[in-house]
């Protein structure tokens, strides 16, 4: 059997993650990356690689198993996703989460009506830590789920406060309460309100003759992003930006806490400390690349997420070494 061939749909911090990631797959072959740019406007890792324009995809729909989407969750796969799932056995990270059961729905009607199979919303959250939520409740259905983000760097936080006027630069971490953590493990099930659970630190760079406090006021108060939370405002100058803050770090828990019987405390836990959540993320979805190749071949279609996926397919060890390895 040929090594799976993967195609990468968007050239971004993930589609870049998933080039590096498939170089540490000896069972899978990076076969092209697709990209609504110029082709010649991208710089990959090997310049052997093929770059080809994304509008002409379905003509190579023969030469790739799998292809990995790694285009935008807001603008560019509610349109992408329908699209490759009429060429392509696929699998996306889409993280809207209010919006996934419309998202499959479209993605499940372009796939079945081609016989193809798509795996959405693969990554950390949603992906790994939605197991372990699903894991959690229907091993303890008396007790309570808690995720916890951070620390981590929020895209959507960050762009907020870049519109601020005033701001010419700027992060957002998300950081979790330790006290709160502490009350979840010891069993507490505690009530915790949206500020209990999370702080915002910001590290903003100001346009010159920028007021301090006012933009510190503009951000705390800002309604859905920070009001809610006790948030910080760091200024700093452009240097400590670039030198501090240029990783893209998260992580978070998930725990579930519960009883058994009478009385037993029962607490099981998840935890990621990712010191890059795009090349974390993309490290996901080719193993679930992997999966999604396997699942088509064994003749299934339409759509699916990481709930119905077999660990075992994850692997690239077979069912046998793996029951004498890690079972
Ligand atoms: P990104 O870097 O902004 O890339 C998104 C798309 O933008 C790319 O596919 C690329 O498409 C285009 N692009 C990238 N760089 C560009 C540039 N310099 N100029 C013009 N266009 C450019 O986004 P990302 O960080 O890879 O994240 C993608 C999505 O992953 C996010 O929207 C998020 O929803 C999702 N995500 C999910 C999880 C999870 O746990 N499920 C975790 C992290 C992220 P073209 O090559 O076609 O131009």
């Amino acid at each position: 059997s040929h090594a799976i061939r993967v195609g990468i749909a968007g050239y971004g911090n993930l589609g870049r993650g998933a080039v590096a990631a498939l170089a540490r797959c000896p069972d899978m072959r990076l076969a092209g990356v697709f990209t609504r740019r110029a082709p010649a406007s991208l710089r990959l890792p090997d310049p052997a690689t093929p770059v080809l324009p994304l509008n002409d995809a379905a003509a190579h729909r023969h030469d790739i198993d799998v292809m990995i989407l790694c285009g935008g969750s807001k603008d560019d796969l509610p349109v992408q996703g329908p699209e490759l799932a009429q060429w392509f056995t696929t699998v996306d990270s889409y993280d809207t989460h209010a919006r996934i059961p419309r998202y499959f729905e479209a993605v499940d009607a372009a796939a079945r009506a081609h016989g193809n199979l798509s795996i959405i919303a693969v990554g950390w959250d949603p992906g790994l830590f939605s197991i372990s939520r699903l894991v959690g409740e229907a091993i303890l259905p008396d007790g309570a789920t808690y995720t916890f983000w951070g620390k981590g760097l929020s895209q959507g936080h960050s762009d907020a406060i870049r519109r601020v006027a005033g701001v010419r630069a700027g992060v957002q971490y998300t950081i979790p309460v330790p006290e709160a953590i502490e009350r979840v493990r010891a069993g507490e099930r505690p009530a915790l309100s949206t500020r209990e659970k999370h702080r915002r630190e910001c590290y903003v760079v100001l346009e010159p003759g920028a007021d301090p406090r006012q933009v510190e006021q503009a951000i705390v108060t800002m309604p859905d992003y920070f009001a809610d939370y006790d948030t910080q405002v760091h200024i700093i100058d452009e240097a400590t930006l670039a030198r501090e803050h240029a990783g893209m770090p998260h992580g978070g828990f998930v725990i579930r806490s519960g009883r058994t019987g009478a009385s037993e405390n029962q607490a099981m836990e998840f935890s990621l400390k990712l010191g890059s959540n795009p090349a974390f993320t993309s490290s996901v979805l080719v193993a679930y690349a992997r999966a999604a190749w396997r699942m088509k071949s064994a003749g299934e279609t339409g759509a699916r997420t990481v709930f119905d996926v077999a660990p075992g397919l994850l692997s690239p060890q077979s069912p046998e070494m793996l029951r004498k390895a890690l079972l």
